[in-house]
């Protein structure tokens, strides 16, 4: 399972162009059998199957990923934070990302320190620790905007945002799917499953919390695809064995996590792993 989240996206997002991610795409295609991720499900247990995934719900899928994808005849999920379809607000997730590409860590942390109580200071901290991709300093900014109490770290985001992005409802439109681009991709063969509903992590949250979380994402979903959706991919990876108690409550098959692992007959159809893309270069064959 292949895990996606930019294609030739216009707002210089780290991310694949149009041609890197065709390229990637035919390379995936020439090794592996392309399944959609519910026909992975009942795959024979031998079969050499490659699911293609996208999170975040982003208009990429429509304007790029969907003429390859069909072009090609290749299924996909796509992996929706139905709060894009309730209200106009960039989710968190987005602009921490416009703005690191708009600014860099750097000014952000800059920016973010000017309006945080001293206490709550943005520095290099080896308790956040770094992952592959990022300085220590990236890690501590990223921890702390998805840690620190929302009701602190969103006025200040917002703030930074408008200030260098402007009116976040202008960029809104060009980022995420709307209800109509959900049932084009339906349309054309592609699943829609659910990324939660605000995007935010589901692991720390209580019962009642992931609940309603999930319970709001349905609600948007069924009457888009015209039934209960039954896939999901946890923001951010994050889950605790709450959500897959919720996620068996509410009918779903299978959930992707962000763990970097082949799936088998053994793997827990709610644990499933996934490579990002970034993980794979094609090369000559
Ligand atoms: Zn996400």
């Amino acid at each position: 399972m292949v895990m996606y989240h930019y294609v030739q996206n216009s707002f210089g997002l780290r991310g694949m162009t149009r041609q890197s991610f065709l390229e990637h795409v035919l390379f995936l295609k020439s090794r592996y059998t392309m399944v959609s991720m519910s026909e992975s499900l009942t795959s024979p247990t031998n079969a050499n199957t490659c699911v293609l995934t996208f999170d975040d719900g982003l208009k990429d899928a429509v304007e790029t990923v969907l003429p390859i994808l069909m072009d090609l005849k290749v299924p996909a999920v796509f992996f929706v934070p139905t709060s894009v379809l309730e209200k106009e607000e960039v989710l968190h997730v987005q602009k921490r990302h416009l703005l690191l590409a708009s600014i860099g860590t750097e000014k952000l942390v800059e920016e973010l320190n000017a309006r945080l109580p001293s206490e709550l200071e943005i520095t290099p901290d080896p308790a956040c620790k770094a992952d592959y991709l990022d300085d220590l300093l990236t890690c501590t900014l990223k921890w702390m905007l998805d840690y620190l109490d929302q009701d602190i770290m969103k006025p200040v985001l917002d703030d930074v945002f408008a200030k260098y992005l402007g009116d976040e409802r202008q960029i809104f439109g060009k980022l995420y799917l709307s209800a109509s681009d959900i049932v084009s991709l339906k349309d054309e063969g592609m699943e829609i499953g659910v990324h939660g509903h605000s995007h935010r992590q589901l692991g720390p949250l209580t019962y009642r919390e992931q609940g309603m979380e999930l319970e709001k994402a349905k609600e948007i979903m069924i009457p888009l695809i015209g039934k209960q959706p039954l896939l999901m991919s946890y923001p951010s990876g994050s889950y605790s064995p709450l959500t897959i108690r919720l996620l068996r409550k509410f009918g779903y098959r299978a959930a992707a996590t962000i763990s970097k692992h082949i799936n088998s007959p053994e793997t827990s159809e709610f644990e499933l792993g996934r490579y990002d893309c970034v993980d794979i270069t094609p090369s000559g064959s």
